[in-house]
C-alpha cells in the first residue's frame, strides 16, 4: 500500500485518505521503517510500513502483554474505536494486524511460536451454516 506523508503536519495517511481529503499532491510517499507499526491518521488503517528491530520488539511487546492480559480483555470492544478502521471491533484485532506483518521478518523460534499461538488463539471461530 502506499503511505502518504503530510510533511507540514508530520501525518502519515493512506492512499484512499490522501486522495479524499486532497492533500495527496502536496505529501510525499513515505516509505521509511518505524519503531512501532504506523496507522492513517485520518481511518486508522494499517499502513504496514516496514520495521525496525524496535519495531519488531514492540510489536512482540505487545503480543506478551496481550496474551498476559486474558481473553475478556483481548475481545473487548472500546468505543474509542467507534469510527473508522477498527470500528465494532475486538481490542486484540489491532495487535492481529500487527502481528500478521510480523510474518515477512525473520523471527527466532520462540518469537516466531509466541506469533502464532496469539493469532491463533484471536482467531475468529465461525461458526457452521
Ligand atoms: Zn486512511
Amino acid at each position: 500500500m502506499n503511505v502518504y506523508l503530510d510533511s507540514e503536519a508530520c501525518e502519515l495517511y493512506c492512499e484512499d485518505c490522501a486522495c479524499e481529503k486532497g492533500i495527496a499532491e502536496r505529501c510525499e510517499l513515505y516509505c521509511g521503517e518505524s519503531d512501532c507499526p504506523q496507522h492513517c491518521e485520518s481511518c486508522d488503517r494499517p499502513l504496514g510500513n516496514e520495521l525496525t528491530n524496535d519495531g519488531v520488539d514492540y510489536v512482540l511487546a505487545h503480543i506478551r502483554d496481550e496474551l498476559r492480559s486474558g481473553q475478556a480483555a483481548r475481545n473487548a470492544v472500546h468505543g474509542c474505536y467507534d469510527k473508522g478502521y477498527y470500528a465494532g471491533s475486538r481490542h486484540c484485532e489491532i495487535v492481529r494486524d500487527w502481528a500478521e506483518q510480523l510474518g515477512g521478518y525473520s523471527l527466532d523460534d520462540r518469537d516466531e511460536r509466541l506469533v502464532d499461538r496469539y493469532l491463533n488463539i484471536t482467531e475468529v471461530k465461525h461458526a457452521k451454516g
